[in-house]
């Protein structure tokens, strides 16, 4: 006899898969060693965000990532999370590249047009000044009292090439930051 539906279950959402989305990671650099992920969790208990981040799971991710839950993980903000600090990599049993899967699902994310407004900020912070950050007018008034050199002066042109090559512009517009 089939069991029956609590109310609960009722109201959940059910979890769409996407049987090509392990193929589309697998086929950029550092994401055909996904396949050989088994699960072991080494990558989550030595990972320094998931410590402070009881939402962070890396293997998670990577399972998510195995099994074509494309839309959950693309709209997650935990893949941002990552610090691409390697030290997944470095301990992973299986050699799989875990922050190279991570760089390419935010990849994948922006390709969907889902970034965190903070980046897209410092994106147009970078394009528009060549600094992640808008160093106030006083900040290099302060240096100059101070006696030390002023910052080096970036190639905005050349900045602004990067970013666009990347698709960066589009999205910066598009988000009207
Ligand atoms: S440490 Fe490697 S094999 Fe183990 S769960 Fe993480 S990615 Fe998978
Ligand atoms: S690279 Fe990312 S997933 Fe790996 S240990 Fe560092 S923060 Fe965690």
């Amino acid at each position: 006899m089939m069991a029956e539906k609590t109310e609960a279950s009722k109201n959940v959402e059910p979890v769409r898969l996407d049987p090509s989305f392990k193929a589309e990671v697998m086929k950029e650099h550092g994401g055909e060693t996904l396949k050989t992920c088994f699960q072991c969790g080494t990558c989550t208990s030595s990972c320094p965000t998931a410590r402070f981040s009881d939402a962070y799971r890396p293997r998670t991710i990577l399972r998510m990532a195995q099994l074509g839950i494309r839309q959950r993980i693309l709209t997650s903000p935990t893949i941002w999370l990552c610090t691409a600090c390697f030290t997944c990599d470095d301990r992973c049993p299986q050699g799989v590249e875990v922050a190279s899967v991570l760089r390419i699902l935010r990849n994948l994310a922006v390709k969907g047009g889902q970034i965190p407004q903070i980046y897209t900020e410092l994106a147009s912070n970078i394009y528009e000044t060549g600094y992640a950050y808008k160093i106030p007018e006083m900040r290099h008034r302060k240096r100059t009292e101070l006696g030390l050199p002023p910052l080096p002066k970036p190639s905005l042109d050349k900045v602004a090439r990067l970013i666009d090559l990347a698709g960066g512009s589009k999205l910066i517009k598009s988000k009207g930051v």
